[in-house]
């Protein structure tokens, strides 16, 4: 099937009509929604043997051939029985846009007039996806280009691994992602079981192989759900972006739910349980979160804690209220920290004129600023050339 028909999962057969009579019972599965074990326990509800289960998944992740036609170690009729019952759709691209500084932005469709964004930055000695979660998100942060749009719906796995799929197959030869991050559209946390659902199956080294130490969840604070993170033995980063209760509630209203005392102690604990350091983000807001004293204050808070700290300036988007802090002030307030001890870093900005960085996606498509199409895709780009100058990329890392 082509890439660019997508049929959501579970939806009516479509093929002829003496088979749907035949197939009424067996709704048509989205493959990528089904971790090996799914794949398995549901062939054997067929009748079929289990092993089959994994020369599907090699077909499809490991040789990218998801035409059954091809598969060619596959009886014919149980390849002909197969169209009916397992599906290879994907959310399509509606646009990819490539930055100067070589980060890729992905549109998907995800139906209902739905869509999210996933990005692809690339680093030294990696490629890191940055991918969604849910539509819109519910938690409601002040600063967040995401967070102005209310939830819409949460994602199936099977269009969380659909993004990371589309990426991939994008890619140049001998490139592969090596890196997730749950930092895009969404509060992971709040949509945890296809959330963690997808990271099986994009782990298994039957699929696309990527280390579990190399995935990381971002929360903002979750903290009665932050226990699957250590259990599924992934990375944990937590968006801190408050020194103290009384100016992380203003920014980041769930605090009033979570507060910082409860957030720490599920730090900890992620910390005792897996060994691991804790990634604590901060965006820095001008004359909000960026003042020495928070700076300090942050030192106090984290510094019994194993983890490192990452600075990330405010990136602007329309209607916000807050301004990013000179570069000056964003050294002084990293240098502080440094002086007392804290680990810290500053993200690199990254895909700022293609709308990419963190804090600005959005799935209200419309309302963006007409930035610059740079797009190379398949696809194509529904972006606008305008003579806008580019935003200078500036400084270190990205996570994990
Ligand atoms: N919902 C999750 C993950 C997505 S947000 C979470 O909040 O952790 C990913 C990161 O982007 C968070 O650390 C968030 O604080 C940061 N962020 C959001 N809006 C931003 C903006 N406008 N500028 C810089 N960082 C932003
Ligand atoms: Fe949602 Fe994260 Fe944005 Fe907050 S920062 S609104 S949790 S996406």
């Amino acid at each position: 099937m082509s890439t660019s028909e997508y049929r959501p999962e579970f939806t009516a057969y479509e093929g002829n009509l003496d088979e749907v009579e035949v197939r009424a019972s067996e709704p048509l599965k989205n493959f990528y929604g089904m971790s090996l074990e799914d794949l398995k326990s549901y062939l054997s509800g067929l009748g079929k043997e289990q092993f089959r289960a994994q020369q599907i998944f090699k077909w499809a992740y490991e040789r990218r051939i998801t035409d059954y036609e091809l598969m060619s170690n596959l009886s014919k009729t149980f390849r002909e029985e197969l169209k009916g019952l397992l599906d290879f759709s994907m959310p399509p691209v509606l646009s990819h846009l490539i930055s100067v500084d070589g980060t890729q932005k992905f549109l998907f469709d995800m139906g209902d007039k739905n869509t999210v964004e996933a990005v692809v930055i690339p680093s030294d000695d990696r490629l890191t996806l940055c991918i969604s979660s849910e539509v819109g998100c519910n938690m409601g942060c002040k600063f967040c280009f995401t967070g102005k749009q209310k939830l819409k719906r949460r994602l199936k796995a099977s269009e969380i691994v659909g993004q990371f799929m589309q990426a991939h197959d994008r890619l140049k030869p001998g490139q592969r992602i090596s890196n997730i991050v749950f930092m895009g559209m969404g509060e992971p946390l709040d949509n945890p079981e296809a959330v963690f659902k997808s990271i099986e199956i994009l782990h298994d080294p039957w699929g696309m192989n990527v280390s579990r130490r190399k995935i990381t969840v971002s929360t903002s604070g979750l903290v009665p759900e932050m226990w699957r993170v250590a259990a599924n033995k992934v990375r944990l980063a937590v968006s801190l972006n408050g020194s103290n209760d009384e100016i992380r509630s203003q920014v980041m209203p769930l605090n009033k739910r979570y507060p910082i005392k409860e957030l720490m102690a599920a730090c900890h604990e992620y910390a005792n349980e897996t060994g691991e350091k804790v990634t604590l983000e901060y965006v820095l807001l001008k004359g909000v979160t960026d003042q020495l004293t928070h700076a300090q204050e942050l030192h106090r808070l984290t510094k019994s804690l194993p983890c490192k700290i990452n600075l990330i300036p405010f990136n602007e988007h329309p209607g916000s209220g807050y301004e990013r802090p000179a570069d000056a002030q964003i050294e002084k307030f990293q240098n502080e920290l440094i002086r007392l001890g804290s680990h810290v870093l500053l993200r690199r900005t990254m895909g700022r004129d293609i709308f990419a960085a963190c804090g600005q996606l959005t799935s209200e498509f419309a309302n963006k600023p007409q930035t610059m199409d740079i797009s190379n895709s398949k696809i194509g780009s529904t972006y606008s050339k305008t003579k806008q100058p580019l935003s200078p990329s500036r400084t270190v890392e990205i996570n994990n």
